[in-house]
C-alpha cells in the first residue's frame, strides 16, 4: 500500500480513537498517527541498500520499479520473495509492544504499527501479492543461514 494511504487511513484511524477515547491524550494519540505510516521507513532502508537511493525521489522510484517487476512476476505465475520489511516483523511489533510495559507511549506507538500491518494484510491478499512478505524474522533469519 502506498504511504499516501497509510497516511490518509491513519489520520482517519486517529480520529476515530479521539472521539472514542480523547482521554488517551493528544501525544498519544498523535504516536498512534505516526507509527501508522512511519513504520514503511524499513522500506526506505531497502531501497538504500540495495540501489543506494538516499532521496526520497530515487527511492520511491526504486520502489516502484520492484512493483512493477513483481506485477509482472504474479501474471506470469511466479511466487518470488519480496524484500524483507524488519519493522513489519511479529517480532518487532512484539518489542514494541513489550516496551509499552516501561512507557505508555510504546503502548500507542505499537497500536499505529499494528493497525498499519493489518491493512497491508489487507492489500496484499487483496492483490495476491501475500507471499512477498516475510511477517517472521526468524524465518527470515533461517532462510539467510
Ligand atoms: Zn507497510
Amino acid at each position: 500500500m502506498l504511504p499516501r494511504w497509510h497516511i490518509f487511513w491513519g489520520a482517519v484511524f486517529t480520529a476515530i480513537l479521539y472521539y472514542y477515547i480523547p482521554n488517551a491524550g493528544r501525544l498519544n494519540l498523535f504516536l498512534v498517527f505516526l507509527a501508522s505510516f512511519l513504520i514503511d521507513f524499513d522500506h526506505y532502508f531497502n531501497g538504500l541498500i540495495k540501489n543506494k537511493a538516499w532521496t526520497l525521489k530515487a527511492n520511491f522510484k526504486y520502489h516502484e520499479g520492484r512493483r512493477k517487476e513483481e506485477e509482472k512476476d504474479i501474471k506470469r505465475g511466479i511466487k518470488k520473495n519480496g524484500d524483507f520489511h524488519l519493522f513489519h516483523t511479529i517480532e518487532f511489533h512484539t518489542l514494541v509492544g513489550l516496551l509499552g510495559l516501561l512507557w505508555v507511549g510504546f503502548f500507542y506507538i505499537f497500536i499505529g504499527m499494528v493497525f498499519h500491518s493489518l491493512l497491508d494484510i489487507i492489500y496484499l491478499s487483496k492483490t495476491g501479492k501475500m507471499h512477498r512478505r516475510e511477517f517472521i524474522f526468524f524465518n527470515w533469519l533461517a532462510k539467510k543461514i
